[in-house]
């Protein structure tokens, strides 16, 4: 089946016209109409459109001109707009928002014609992380379909899981991208903050968002990667980065390379089974001729409470927008204007983005700007330093990415601070801006995947597909979900 191989398989067979883009398309959406009943990944699907794009890159094939994304099916989180389709956040509040440009990452793909399957679920406003927080529908897990996808790419993560999709974008704000590839067995990246142009993402947390791909394994990550990255005049953030191919190092040995593992790694409230499961990994980046160094990350601890002040704050901030008056939802009721901005922001978005939107306002509030916001950015520097220090005497550093595997359907609902503790090996990564990679590292006795999250210094992705490729290589992880059987 097509819709099971990866973008460097299929770039091969196309470039040797062995296959016709036509051919992975329909592939793709006859695996859709078999799984995606189950698995519920995408809100948007495109099919007659995915053809047409199928057709001009086939046209593009035939003149040669093949770059390493045409012809390739991917799947869009829906907070990436999209010209002329839907792009909603999974929120009611742009539930029929049609944007009238492309983000920059799609102006890319569409570059190199790159086909679009369709628009993945998520948290509203991708604030989450078990895409259960989504207006529109729950999507579950294609291991375990009791449990859930992870979030808030939840959608794109399933996505690629059950081959609904080659490869898959996703935004990361605090562990939105490597959570939902460690719950669904897949690889995501969280490039370096400025890295990829946020031009055309919906806003959460401007200072933390990032867009970055996920995938069926490391190769994959790095092409997906190599295209979208660069400099982009478009966003005020995006770093003066010269093009790279982020492939260029992988196959390097990495023999007497030094890996580090903070002593605070494995600490109360980790799962056995991923603790296990960790505890292999790191012996496989020793049985490959790497160095084990213990580091310190002394504020650690500190990063999920700095994120819950600064991610709201901005969140605040970057929501004042939906007010009803320049575009999506705006509920006619109201008597004069207040009435309608309450009502309209009532009614249109869900629990959990009003709880953020009064976290951030209140940390905001005059009075309490320093204790709570400013006190939250001075411990954001130290936790910085910290993995500043930290890289003096390694080259990466290892960490699991959850503390315990895909969590039930239900679960943790009832209580936010449950489903705030779930990142904190994610969070303080992008508090840094440094860039980190999931992979599948294991699977627990219930057959659940975990993942491994790699984190290296700033603008450092080359040299971690290179680590991320060698552990995929020695770990060998071929299980798949079964959701067919
Ligand atoms: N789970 C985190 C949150 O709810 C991170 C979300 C994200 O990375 N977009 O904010």
């Amino acid at each position: 089946m097509l819709a099971q191989k990866t973008i460097h398989e299929l770039h091969r067979l196309l470039t040797k016209k062995e296959i016709k883009p036509q051919e992975i398309v329909t592939s793709i959406f006859e695996r859709i109409g078999r799984v995606e009943p189950q698995v519920k990944a995408y809100l948007t699907l495109i099919q007659e459109d995915a053809m047409k794009q199928a057709k001009i890159a086939e046209e593009k094939i035939l003149k040669g001109e093949v770059l390493p994304l045409t012809g390739i099916p991917l799947a869009i989180k829906d907070n990436i707009c999209t010209e002329g389709i839907k792009t909603t956040c999974a929120s009611k509040m742009l539930e029929s928002f049609v944007p009238p440009y492309d983000a920059t990452v799609i102006q890319i793909l569409k570059a190199q014609n790159a086909i679009f399957v369709g628009k993945t679920n998520m948290d509203e406003f991708a604030m989450g992380s078990s895409t259960e927080n989504s207006a529109f529908q729950i999507t579950r897990n294609p291991w375990n379909l009791e449990r859930v996808p992870g979030g808030s790419s939840g959608g794109s993560a399933a996505a690629v899981a059950a081959d609904e999709c080659i490869a898959a974008l996703g935004s990361d704000t605090g562990g939105s991208i490597r959570q939902p590839a460690s719950f669904c067995g897949v690889v995501g990246v969280k490039p370096t903050y400025g890295c990829v142009s946020r031009f055309g993402l919906v806003a959460f947390a401007s200072s933390l968002d990032q867009i970055g791909p996920l995938a069926k394994d490391v190769q994959d990550a790095a092409i997906l990667l190599t295209a979208i990255a660069g400099h982009d005049p478009n966003d005020s953030t995006s770093a003066p980065i010269e093009k790279k191919d982020y492939t260029s190092k992988i196959g390097q040995e990495i023999r007497g390379m030094k890996i580090g593992i903070p002593k605070e790694a494995v600490q109360e409230g980790l799962d056995k089974d991923v603790q296990g499961v960790f505890e292999k990994d790191v012996e496989i980046f020793r049985s490959l001729g790497a160095e084990i160094v213990e580091v310190s990350l002394p504020h650690l601890e500190y990063a999920v409470a700095v994120y819950y002040i600064i991610a709201p704050a901005e969140a605040s901030s970057n929501l004042a927008r939906y007010d009803g008056v320049k575009y999506g939802f705006r509920d006619e009721g109201g008597e004069n204007l207040i009435d309608m901005y309450c009502r309209t922001r009532s009614l249109g978005f869900g629990p959990e983005v009003k709880r953020r939107i009064m976290l951030g306002t209140y940390a905001l509030s005059a009075g309490y700007y320093d204790a709570y916001y400013k006190k939250a950015s001075q411990v954001r520097t130290l936790i910085k330093q910290d993995f500043l220090n930290a890289f003096k005497k390694c080259d990466v550093i290892l960490t699991p990415v959850s503390p315990t595997p895909a969590f039930k359907i239900g679960e943790k609902t009832s209580d936010p601070l449950q489903m705030y503790l779930s990142d904190i090996y994610t969070i303080p990564i992008n508090l840094a801006g440094v860039p980190a990679i999931s992979l599948p590292g294991g699977l627990s006795p219930d057959r659940l995947p975990i993942g491994l999250q790699i984190i290296g210094p700033h603008f450092s992705e080359e040299e971690l597909f290179k680590v991320a490729y060698q552990f995929e290589q020695a770990l060998s992880f071929k299980e798949k979900p079964r959701l067919e059987e």
